[in-house]
């Protein structure tokens, strides 16, 4: 349960409704949200907790959602949140597109992309540094070093940088660099690096576990909310089911079930969910017409040598024509693209 606590009131009182929701074992928790100071308990309140409360005078609104992710849900704020990433707005009119090589693997490689992705109005680039590979024998990305090559490539470009962090330790490495922290899928349960990241502030883009319900993975994204950090956007990428022809089978059905379920932006992942080219653009419109607030999608000059995820990497050329055919999608679907 959410108590919005009113505006003007004393850290004593506070800290006295605190004192009385432990004795009731409602493990109270405060967090500043926005402009505004919320108590949180794991249960919802008795009517005489909640005269209590309001004889103290702490009450401004209760909210009691019918999700375990509370901060996550409808129930808790009506309006779609919109999360800031530098100069993009994602959950916003605009259809956002972050493009970019699955992983970083040199400076021509990066900058190639990055300039033509900013061309033909993609609003952030991607490139992974630390890469969560299934075999340990495989390219595990350029660390640092790719960082820094992203971190130039926004220079250049304007476009702000998303990239994955794989562990707690790296936060603040990855946070200096970039202006969205990723947690992949493989993490998206990994409950300290969601506690570290909510605790940078920074953009979070938390991809949906390839087992995870809707339920798991919002009260995943629930984890990075409690920490005070608001700035949180979910990407569907295919989860695991029997089918063998895709890499993983895209939930766009996730998409208005999200919109249902929380205000928070919803991108959406063709290019791990298919794990192949060729699928790329026709679940990449599906997804503007299930109303993803963006797509993400992996671009690399010359995909055959692609030292991670070769097949589903679209080329130069490709990326051109998915971006022209995307435009017109977004215009029905009430969005512009650029
Ligand atoms: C990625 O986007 O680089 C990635 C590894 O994706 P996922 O975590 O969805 O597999
Ligand atoms: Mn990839």
């Amino acid at each position: 349960l959410i108590v919005v606590t009113q505006k003007d009131v004393r850290i004593e009182i506070i800290n006295e409704a605190l004192g009385f929701l432990n004795e009731r074992e409602l493990q109270p928790r405060t967090i500043r949200w926005k402009n505004q100071l919320l108590l949180l308990t794991n249960r919802n309140l008795s009517s005489t907790d909640l005269d209590r409360l309001n004889d103290l005078g702490v009450v401004e609104r209760i909210v009691s959602p019918t999700q375990k992710a509370q901060l996550a849900s409808r129930d808790f704020q009506t309006d779609g949140s919109v999360v800031k990433v530098g100069n993009v707005s994602i959950g916003s009119q605009r259809l956002v597109v972050v493009a970019g090589p699955c992983s970083v693997e040199s400076r021509q490689q990066l900058l190639q992309v990055a300039h033509l992705a900013k061309r033909l109005g993609a609003s952030m680039l991607r490139g992974g540094a630390f890469k969560p590979r299934t075999s340990p024998y495989e390219f595990q990305g350029l660390g640092e070093t790719a960082l820094r090559l992203l971190a130039e490539a926004r220079e250049e470009t304007g476009l702000p940088v998303v990239t994955e962090v794989l562990e707690p330790g790296n936060v603040d490495l990855v946070a200096k660099y970039a202006d969205m922290l990723q947690v992949g899928a493989r993490n998206m349960q990994n409950f300290s690096l969601l506690r570290a990241v909510g605790k940078s502030k920074m953009p979070v883009l938390l991809k949906r576990g390839m087992m995870a319900t809707i339920d798991e993975w919002l009260q995943a994204a629930e984890y990075v909310l409690v920490e005070g950090n608001h700035n949180v956007v979910l990407c569907e990428r295919g989860i695991r089911t029997f089918e063998k022809v895709t890499r993983n089978t895209l939930d766009l059905s996730a998409v208005p079930v999200l919109r249902r379920l929380t205000h928070l932006p919803v991108l959406v992942d063709p290019s791990h969910a298919t794990g192949s080219r060729d699928l790329i653009a026709p679940m990449a419109k599906a997804a503007v017409g299930a109303g993803a607030d963006g797509l993400m999608i992996e671009v690399h000059p010359n995909p055959d040598s692609a030292l991670s995820d070769s097949a589903q990497q679209l080329d130069l050329g490709q990326f051109a024509t998915l971006m022209e055919e995307i435009e017109s999608f977004s215009s029905v679907a009430g969005r512009r693209l650029r």
